[in-house]
């Protein structure tokens, strides 16, 4: 066996689609051609969100695509104590701080500049005072934010390789304070990725283009934490015909209306590895 250790890791909150089935072929792909494992991971760290249905089809999904992996099939939720070990070492660092702000009062900050992803978080709370801190956190349901420029600092220049996109420099700080510990979850996927991928030896993380940005942190979390950087594929995205990336709520076709329709999966899987996408859908460098 090899030293390759993939893995595809869903997020059970919508039924899974054709650019869902595209990543996790890649993936699969990668560790099997070299004799290496594939782990799946169910990252259902969102209990407003996850649901039961989600996970059950994804498991049909992979089978029907002729995807088999190694091992159980691990899910966030059972491991939260890691994560929150995680994040008491950074508390300890003196690197994050709480943070009480709605969605709507960041929203409506218009200094906010816009990052890559959400907008960058003003930094209200990194301000307070240690008593107002505390008098806060008993009272009032808070997450848990990095202080970035501290991090940074702390962390020192940093760089992560991508088979597709080369040596890559790490930027976080364009992320701004990003959130670590959710109000309504113990945790947030930037931490909860890092620690499962370092802990499950995942030597190789295939996925869409639309994570690189993330990556920049995720960068930064292993070196703060002491974890090891896998080597990083992020591939293009299937896009429609408006050239916009699939979406569930766009219309994309659900992996499981196909399979109900009876289409033949490891077929598609095929068409997919050779580049030959269903009508209207593009990979999108093309
Ligand atoms: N759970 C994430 C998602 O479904 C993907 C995580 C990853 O591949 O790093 O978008």
């Amino acid at each position: 066996m090899s030293g390759i250790t993939s893995r595809f890791a869903p997020s059970p909150t919508g039924a899974l689609h054709l650019g869902h089935a595209y990543s996790a072929i890649r993936a699969h792909d990668l560790a099997r051609a070299a004799g290496g494992r594939f782990l799946l991971r169910i990252e259902d760290i969102d209990p407003g969100r996850t649901r039961e249905a989600h996970i059950t089809a994804i498991i049909e999904d992979l089978a029907w695509l002729g995807l088999g992996w190694d091992g159980e099939v691990v899910r966030q939720s059972a491991r939260l104590g890691l994560y929150a070990a995680a994040l008491d070492r950074l508390k300890a660092m003196d690197l994050v701080y709480p943070c009480f702000c709605t969605r709507a009062e960041i929203a409506a900050s218009a200094a906010a500049p816009h990052g890559d992803e959400a907008p960058v978080y003003p930094g209200t709370c990194r301000h307070l005072d240690a008593a107002t801190r505390a008098g806060r956190m008993a009272a009032e349901p808070h997450a848990w934010r990095i202080a970035m420029d501290a991090a940074v600092a702390r962390a020192g220049p940093l760089a992560w390789r991508d088979d597709i996109a080369g040596a890559v420099v790490a930027v976080p700080e364009k992320q701004g304070d990003v959130v670590l510990a959710r109000k309504d979850a113990p945790v947030s996927y930037h931490l909860a990725v890092v620690v499962d991928d370092a802990a499950q030896g995942i030597s190789d993380v295939v996925r869409g283009q639309d994570l690189f940005a993330a990556t920049h942190v995720h960068r930064l979390l292993q070196a703060l934490l002491d974890l090891p950087t896998p080597l990083y594929h992020h591939h293009a995205l299937l896009v429609g015909p408006d050239g916009r990336r699939l979406a569930k709520r766009d219309g994309a076709p659900a992996l499981a209306l196909l399979r109900h329709d009876g289409q033949d999966g490891r077929e598609l899987a095929d068409g997919l590895r050779r580049g030959q996408f269903p009508a209207g859908i593009f990979d999108q460098k093309a």
